[in-house]
């Protein structure tokens, strides 16, 4: 009988496909295994992430459990999940239940806000890992999470001194994951705690990044810094992301459009499968595009003054969006801009040669597609990680330039279009080049036969098989 590995995550694009780019890879090198993703839904399955499943393997299976009524649920995005996710852990053990009496499942990977799932593993006897579809940076906040709330006692963002997280420069307060971290009285903020306890039920802990390129941060989460020392696993397995670029068919009209531009010459703008901007910002981006002067390639989205609108939700309606621009934005650019409605191939976007630059609201996909396709970056945070992305880009790895925003959080058409031109036509552009091109390189090595998160993948794979063969000798 195979044996059947269980992932699972939360109901959002991006944390579900790096799952299942992770299960791809890990079939890929070692296909004595099965995987079976056991998904949490609000409402209905994500589009996108049925559009992914069409390129699975047969040995990769996915199941969504009976969705959650978004009626039932709160608004607020975070808390809509966090609940969603609660709600259906009755329905998840069922479904393990039901998989292993036709499988053998040695254990369970679950993303790091489904870590209900390890307690559930361990009444199984099975062994558990979390996945964190993140920064080594971003995970090493998350797992130190206790010990910050232990020594600081006020709200982060009121925190004066730089807050020390092993292994990380030092940040400010105000730049950790604000919809989870800026307000301690709140239901997020405990619940997202609650899953911080969970962690030490886990056999080991698998990252989304390299080791080459967060290479002190991996040092701390080795050296299990954040578990008192007591041995956990901790495993780099990235850098993960779609390469076969499988979500578009060739020849989509992005494509067309970019091969009528010349080498390097456009600038991707895109905030995510969720990010939006207000519509102030969004007429300051528009101008600025136009006063750059360069080329652009803009998914646009409705505004909205929530930063992050499941892109699902909004009405795909192309023409209506279209009247969120400024007035005659479009006939103005139209020989220097094409704006695609909601949602492009990105991927397939970010690997043509037109592309020279990708402004990006720094999610971590975002991020690692952006430097496995040597495309730099002009960094936008919105939102929860994203700000200690931006910060890891431009401060450590330098192969960005970052926006500016003004005291009410706005970047201003001026700053936008200098700091576009700086990056596609300035003095810095060829260093920032270079940098992306050898960590490029880096991350190639990393996922190559004798690379380290190759390397780090089989260690993963060896714990699991021998836990594997003791089971059974114990039955
Ligand atoms: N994406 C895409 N087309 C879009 C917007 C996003 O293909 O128009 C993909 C993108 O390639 C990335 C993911 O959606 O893989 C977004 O993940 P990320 O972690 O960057 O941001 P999040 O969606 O979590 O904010």
């Amino acid at each position: 009988m195979a044996q059947t590995i269980v992932v699972t995550s939360i109901p959002q694009f991006s944390h579900q496909s790096s799952i299942i780019k992770f299960s791809k890879r890990l079939i890929h090198l070692h296909n004595q295994f099965h995987v079976t993703c056991i998904f949490p839904t609000i409402d209905a399955p994500i589009p996108a992430t049925l559009k992914l499943l069409d390129s699975l393997p047969s040995s990769i299976t996915c199941t969504f459990l009976p969705p959650i009524n978004k009626q039932d649920l709160p608004q607020d995005g975070p808390l809509q999940i966090l609940l969603a996710v609660s709600q259906s852990m009755p329905a998840f053990r069922d479904s393990l239940i039901s998989l292993r009496s036709s499988t053998r499942v040695v254990s369970i990977v679950a993303d790091l806000l489904v870590s209900q799932a390890l307690e559930i593993a361990k009444e199984f006897n099975l062994l558990s890992f979390i996945y964190f579809p993140l920064s080594a940076m971003v995970s090493s906040l998350h797992l130190h999470l206790l010990s910050l709330h232990e020594q600081i006692s006020c709200e982060y963002i009121d925190h004066t001194e730089p807050i020390l997280i092993p292994g990380c420069v030092p940040i400010r307060g105000q730049d950790l994951p604000s919809v989870f971290l800026m307000d301690r009285s709140s239901l997020v903020y405990e619940l997202v705690l609650r899953h911080t306890k969970n962690f030490s039920l886990a056999d080991g802990v698998l990252v989304n990044s390299f080791s080459e390129m967060e290479e002190n941060t991996m040092r701390a989460l080795t050296r299990n810094d954040h578990n008192n020392n007591k041995t956990q696993l901790v495993y780099l397995v990235g850098p993960i992301l779609q390469t076969g670029l499988e979500t578009e068919p060739k020849g989509s009209d992005c494509e067309k459009w970019l091969e009528n531009q010349t080498q390097n010459s456009v600038l991707y703008v895109c905030f995510g499968s969720g990010g939006t901007l207000s519509q102030e910002q969004i007429n300051e981006l528009a101008f600025g595009l136009e006063l750059s002067g360069v080329k652009f390639l803009w998914v646009l989205r409705e505004p909205s003054n929530s930063k992050n609108v499941d892109y699902q939700s909004a009405s795909n309606d192309d023409d209506n969006i279209l009247k969120f621009l400024p007035q005659g934005f479009l006939e103005r650019t139209k020989e220097h801009g094409l704006v695609v409605p909601f949602w492009a191939p990105q991927t397939q976007i970010l690997s043509h040669t037109s592309i020279g630059g990708f402004l990006t609201h720094c999610g971590w996909n975002s991020i690692l597609e952006s430097i496995m396709l040597g495309v730099p970056t002009i960094t936008w945070p919105l939102f929860a990680d994203q700000r200690m992305n931006a910060i890891l880009l431009i401060e450590s790895l330098k192969v960005g330039l970052e926006v500016k925003f003004n005291e009410n959080g706005i970047a201003e058409r001026e700053e936008i279009s200098n700091v576009i031109r700086d990056l596609m036509l300035g003095e810095k552009r060829s260093v920032i080049q270079q940098k992306i091109e050898e960590l490029k390189d880096v991350a190639k090595g990393a996922l190559g036969e004798d690379g380290s998160s190759t390397r780090t993948l089989s260690q993963f794979v060896t714990l699991m098989e021998s836990h594997a063969s003791h089971e059974l000798i114990k039955h």
